[in-house]
């Protein structure tokens, strides 16, 4: 057996205990339902069979929480980056409308998912705060804030002193908090879903890449290097990663993101009292600018953050310089910063800012493109899809589904998506038209 594809050198990989090894697949099997990919949406798909009482088989071509689910800030947020409950309403009507019922609650869904299996993922639900950077972006955050409360969500604007107490910080103007949202390891998070999906009848396989997916009768033949399986439906979670084992695979769907590098990295544990001024209620934090600030404070204290650079060269010394000057200008009482662990992974952008649902084919599924904000979202489709790949309208009623649409000139795209930083940071800084 060849030794597992390891992670990158996250804090998440450094922290977590090691995982049993789960064998490739070898030789011909079956299954109702094969998934590919582990991370979030399939694992969460995979529970959400199994709790069918469908046994499905899950193949990674690396290892459990290989891809963005095992490498993010680990923040649980139940809204979108840029897909606003307004704007989803009016494309996708009624399946909009639920659509974003199922985001409100998409937080919830995950914790609860942690509490019912009793997942070890250092789960916190302390809520999600966007604090808005400049005096102008209030009235962006108080906007957010109606459109959500109108659909029930339990959000609310805090005025400048509020946030101020709320954050430990005085950088910002005001913020949306939504208490339902948090952090986990999302490592551990991801295993705890492998490990709850296999006692639940799932079978995952690791370092078993997806090669080749074609029609067989009914159903589908999936090859991987050591072995074949054939299965009724198939969901690809690929999601960001689509062609990072396998080019062939599914060349039209993964020409409909561009998978954009976000950096990671984490401070050794602050001291207690330190510790306790930031974020003293222990919130999870992404602000209103398109150069996202970010972080949230781990189960031992570190400051978990990170930021976005426009190539990758010497990257982990510039994304070193960045981070240590903004967490000097946001929490000036930390003092000198080191950061220990620093890592990136890659974001599915599509090109308006949405979620993708699409039917492949007869039984075959998938979504694709986060934008970002994928961990409560994918957790919360996997039902949904779970719904789908059985052909269950009903219980796939919230999925947007749309036909596959590349992107035009998506090599080029690719190579220049990063310069688009200059023009959010731009934008940042310019105030809102009146
Ligand atoms: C650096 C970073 C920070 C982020 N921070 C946040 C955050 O704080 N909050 C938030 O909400 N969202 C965040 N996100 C987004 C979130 O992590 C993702 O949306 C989510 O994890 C997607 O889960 P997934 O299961 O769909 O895809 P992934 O977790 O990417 O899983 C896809 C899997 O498919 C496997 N795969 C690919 N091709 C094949 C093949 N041919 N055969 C077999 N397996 C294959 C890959 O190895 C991978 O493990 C972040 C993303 C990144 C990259």
């Amino acid at each position: 057996m060849t030794a597992r594809t390891p992670h990158p050198p996250s804090l998440w990989a450094a922290v977590s205990p090691p995982t049993p090894e789960r064998p490739p697949l070898t030789g011909d099997a079956t299954a109702d339902v094969a998934i590919v990919g582990a991370g979030f949406t399939g694992l969460s798909t995979a529970l959400a069979l199994a709790a069918r009482g469908v046994r499905p088989v899950v193949l990674e071509a690396a290892a459990v929480g290989w891809g963005g689910s095992g490498r993010n800030n680990g923040q649980v947020i139940p809204v979108l980056s840029k897909a606003e409950p307004d704007e989803l309403e009016a494309r996708f009507g009624e399946t909009g409308e639920r659509l974003v019922a199922l985001i409100r609650d998409s937080a919830s869904i995950l914790f609860d998912l942690v509490r019912a299996e009793g997942i070890e993922a250092e789960a916190e639900q302390t809520g999600w705060v966007q604090p808005a950077h400049a005096p102008d972006r209030v009235r962006v955050s108080a906007a957010r804030v109606e459109a959500w409360a109108k659909r029930g969500a339990p959000a609310q604007m805090l005025d400048r002193e509020e946030t101020t107490a709320l954050m430990g910080s005085s950088y910002w103007h005001g913020a949306m908090l939504n208490p339902t949202g948090g952090s986990i390891n999302p490592l551990r998070l991801a295993q705890g879903m492998a490990a709850a999906a296999e006692r639940h009848g799932a079978t995952v396989h690791e370092d078993t890449p997806v090669s080749r997916l074609e029609r067989a009768g009914d159903g589908w033949r999936l090859e991987t290097p050591t072995g074949r399986l054939t299965a009724r439906a198939v969901l690809l979670a690929t999601n960001a990663y689509t062609d990072a084992h396998a080019p062939g695979l599914a060349r039209r769907l993964a020409r409909t993101v561009v998978p954009v590098p976000s950096w990671q990295m984490a401070t050794e544990p602050l001291p207690d009292a330190v510790a306790k001024t930031v974020t003293p209620g222990r919130h999870a934090v992404s602000d209103t600018r398109g150069d996202l600030h970010f972080f949230r404070l781990d189960a031992r204290n570190r400051l978990v953050t990170g930021g976005a650079l426009v190539t990758k060269v010497n990257g982990t010394e510039r994304i070193r310089r960045l981070a240590t000057a903004r967490v000097a200008r946001m929490f000036p009482q930390i003092g000198p910063v080191g950061f220990t662990h620093i890592w990136n992974g890659d974001i599915g952008i599509t090109w308006d800012r949405m979620p993708h649902v699409h039917r492949l084919g007869p039984g075959l599924w998938t979504w694709i493109g986060c934008n970002g904000r994928g961990v409560a979202l994918s957790v919360a489709l996997g039902p949904q899809l779970a719904a789908a790949l059985l052909g269950d309208r009903e219980g796939a009623a919230a999925l947007p589904v749309t036909d596959v649409h590349p992107i035009p000139g998506h090599a080029l795209g690719r190579r220049l998506a990063t310069l688009m930083l200059p023009v959010y940071r731009r934008r940042d800084r310019r105030p809102l038209p009146a």
